[in-house]
């Protein structure tokens, strides 16, 4: 366990993920062992309320070591100014700014974190960092290990609460050998309070495990969940299949991440990945590389006609704006009337877009070099549909319909010229993660993408 190293630090705890958590877990564990003491205490006469016993106070132990396990393991991060062991492929990856260093195959760049992170499967507030590559076997551990000590309180809690409920009626018809168990009020409170909370875990955690099982036995992650479904949707159209590249069998696939034939650490540098045979490394990120490119033809510039001043629910936008918002933690974007913006989701009444910046302002952001000022190059999020009006669709302006120097394109802020803006273009995944910045060389078609960092 890496305790004060950059893969996790005593500083994560202080966030509202870990201390919920943590008071989670102990107060289940407390309410039931309270239950478990009056209800069937361990007795010296009696085995089973002896191993009973050591089993209740076994599972919080395996609970909290995988729970920090997770946390202080860490994902495992790509190093800075890392590239592949052979030059050539960086053309398969994409250059995250922040980190400034190509991508490796499988990882991606975390908001939160701030890093790019090895095989990476989600951020999780609960732990207040990311699972991937090296701890995704410890965060299973601890999901299966708190529903069966959820399970296991329920068991004290449940017939504990029944029975002090229902006292006057044991009393009133003198049932003998059933233990009379009698709560004060808030002793009552916090148990049942904690029957709610114990089912609570059991069902949400449970259908997360029973996800994250699906993407094991699947070797894929969420994020590598979302990128095949869309590649096998544009092989329906292509007609040219997409073989995902990670899918080495039930057996190897779940190795890769539970790994018991080497102590349970996991497998590989989450760098380079055993592919299956007819398969290279790159497949995915090249699949990756084309479904942006796609995306980029479906992005439509809009002009902002309204100030937006990122609250989630903008009432003067009307009610249904607020009713009809997007389903996301994703971040509301501040928008203010002549203001231009490239969006590349819709919904009914909102819009997923990013912020076109000016060539000033751009070059004046690149040659920054603090991470903080990286971040301002990326200003993208959700805004009420009717503070905009569609300009044009990129569609038009890559495939020659709208000149680049049209009036319509031009203005005294905004140059679309070769690498006039950076338009940042594409959340990765429609995930948010990506940091990439991409060019938009008006003159080239699509596929002639360049790179705004030198490559070599
Ligand atoms: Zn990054
Ligand atoms: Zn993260």
């Amino acid at each position: 366990m890496c305790w004060g190293t950059s893969s996790g630090r005593i500083s994560q705890l202080a966030h509202y993920g870990p201390i919920g958590a943590i008071i989670l877990i102990i107060w289940i564990t407390v309410s039931a062992f309270n239950c478990l003491t009056k209800w069937y205490p361990p007795q010296s006469t009696d085995y089973l309320s002896i191993i009973n016993f050591l089993i209740f106070w076994i599972h919080p132990c395996v609970i909290f070591y995988n729970y920090f396990c997770a946390i202080f393991r860490g994902p495992g991060f790509v190093s800075q100014n890392w590239i592949p062991a052979n030059k050539e492929d960086i053309q398969y990856l994409q250059y995250c700014e922040i980190c400034e260093s190509y991508k490796a195959p499988r990882s991606h760049h975390c908001k939160k974190c701030q890093r790019c992170v090895l095989k990476l499967d989600h951020h999780c507030p609960w732990i207040n960092t990311c699972v991937g590559h090296t701890n995704h076997a410890s965060f299973c551990y601890f999901m299966f290990y708190a529903i069966l000590g959820c399970i296991h309180g329920l068991l004290m809690l449940c017939p504990a609460v029944y029975r002090a409920l229902f006292v006057r009626y044991y009393l009133y018809h003198r049932i003998k050998n059933v233990p009379i168990i009698i709560f004060s009020f808030w002793g009552l409170l916090s148990s049942i309070l904690s029957i709610g909370l114990a089912i609570g875990v059991v069902v949400a955690v449970g259908f997360l495990l029973g996800v994250q099982c699906r993407n094991i036995i699947k070797n894929q992650t969420g994020i590598e969940n979302w990128i095949l479904r869309k590649a096998i949707d544009r092989s329906h159209r292509a007609e040219k299949k997409f073989i995902y590249p990670y899918d080495l069998g039930f057996k190897e696939n779940v190795r890769h991440v539970f790994n018991w034939r080497n102590g349970f650490s996991s497998i590989g540098d989450g760098l380079v990945w055993t592919v299956r045979d007819g398969s290279d490394q790159y497949d995915l990120t090249r699949e990756q590389l084309e479904q942006k490119a796609e995306k980029r033809m479906r992005t439509v510039r809009y002009d902002v006609i309204g100030d937006y001043n990122g609250f989630f629910f903008p009432i003067k936008y009307g009610f249904r704006t607020c009713i009809c918002i997007p389903f996301t933690d994703e971040h509301r974007m501040k928008i203010t009337r002549g203001d231009r913006v490239l969006v590349t989701r819709w919904e009914t009444y909102w819009l997923y877009g990013e912020r076109l910046i000016s060539t000033k302002t751009a070059d004046k952001l690149s040659s920054s070099t603090t991470t903080e000022t990286k971040k301002k190059k990326r200003d993208r999020g959700w805004f009420p549909r009717c503070c905009i009006y569609e300009a044009f669709k990129m569609e038009d302006l890559w495939s020659g319909k709208i000149r680049p120097d049209s009036d319509m394109v031009l203005s005294e802020s905004i140059n679309f010229g070769p690498e006039s803006f950076a338009p940042e273009g594409f959340d990765e995944n429609d995930h948010d993660n990506n940091s990439e910045v991409l060019s938009t060389d008006m003159s080239s078609t699509t596929t002639s993408r360049k790179r705004t960092r030198k490559e070599d």
